[in-house]
């Protein structure tokens, strides 16, 4: 009797471990995504289909957790899945190789449909903002436009993404200040020769002997979020051009070794 007892105990702790083993190892299920979100992706996000796959499913399980986190609001817009899918991955992208990663400082994305001024006026002449990270009343959002985070994606020659563009200021803006040195992940051995790159760089756009986005030349801030737009969308060409921003921008973004991919 006792031997029975024993040998029914022992199948039972070994139905326990084969259930506990299969539920740890089954993926967490996606909340946040549409049904066709691996296709979406695939069709759009140049650097998911570069993934590998378990690449791949790090970066689905992240992007959900950003739709979990912060939400996304349409302003006379509708956020629309695609909207949602290619906001996230914008933010993902960035910080994909940094684990734990979470935005603290933004809990809301407004979309609005296209270019904006200052005001926030969607009507008047002068709208020429298509992004910005929110400051004051509006400290934890940020605001983009839906024609033209579309756009960076869809266009796929496009070298600007202004959505990515907005992400790095929010990242650079994690330790107190918008500065172009984001403390928070670059060693602080590094910071004295990132600010002199940056400087000597600033200075090569405004001689006119530079292929780096003159709008990189306004300040450092604006400076490293269109380097980083750069270094995100052709690596390749950044490398050969400037490979010694090149270097600096893969220690920040950690994307020298163990990553999945396949261009960085
Ligand atoms: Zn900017």
């Amino acid at each position: 009797m006792v031997l029975v007892l024993q040998i029914l105990l022992v199948l039972f702790l070994i139905i326990l471990i084969v259930l506990i083993a299969f539920r740890i190892r089954r993926p967490k299920p996606l909340h946040q995504l549409p049904d066709n979100y691996k296709e979406l992706l695939n069709d759009y996000v140049t650097f998911y289909r570069e993934l590998n796959e378990s690449g791949k499913e790090h970066f689905e399980q992240r992007i959900d957790q950003f739709l979990s986190a912060v939400k996304i609001t349409g302003v006379n817009a509708e956020a629309e899945d695609l909207d949602r899918i290619f906001i996230a991955a914008a933010a993902i992208i960035p910080v994909y190789t940094i684990q734990d990663w979470q935005y603290i400082n933004l809990h809301e994305v407004l979309l609005y449909p296209g270019a904006f001024n200052e005001e926030f006026d969607q009507h008047g002449a002068d709208r020429n903002i298509a992004g910005m990270v929110g400051t004051g009343a509006l400290q934890y959002a940020m605001v983009l436009t839906k024609w033209q985070v579309r756009q960076g994606f869809i266009n796929n020659n496009d070298t600007h993404k202004t959505a990515i563009h907005e992400f790095v200021h929010l990242i650079d803006k994690m330790d107190g200040t918008m500065d172009g040195v984001p403390e928070i992940i670059l060693e602080r051995k590094y910071i004295d020769q990132w600010k002199q790159l940056m400087y000597t760089s600033m200075q090569q756009i405004k001689n006119g002997q530079s292929d780096i986005d003159r709008y990189g030349s306004t300040n450092t801030a604006e400076f490293f979020a269109v380097i980083s737009e750069y270094f995100f969308m052709q690596p390749g060409q950044l490398q050969s051009n400037h490979p010694d921003v090149f270097h600096m921008l893969q220690r920040i973004y950690r994307t020298g070794k163990n990553i999945q991919h396949n261009t960085l």
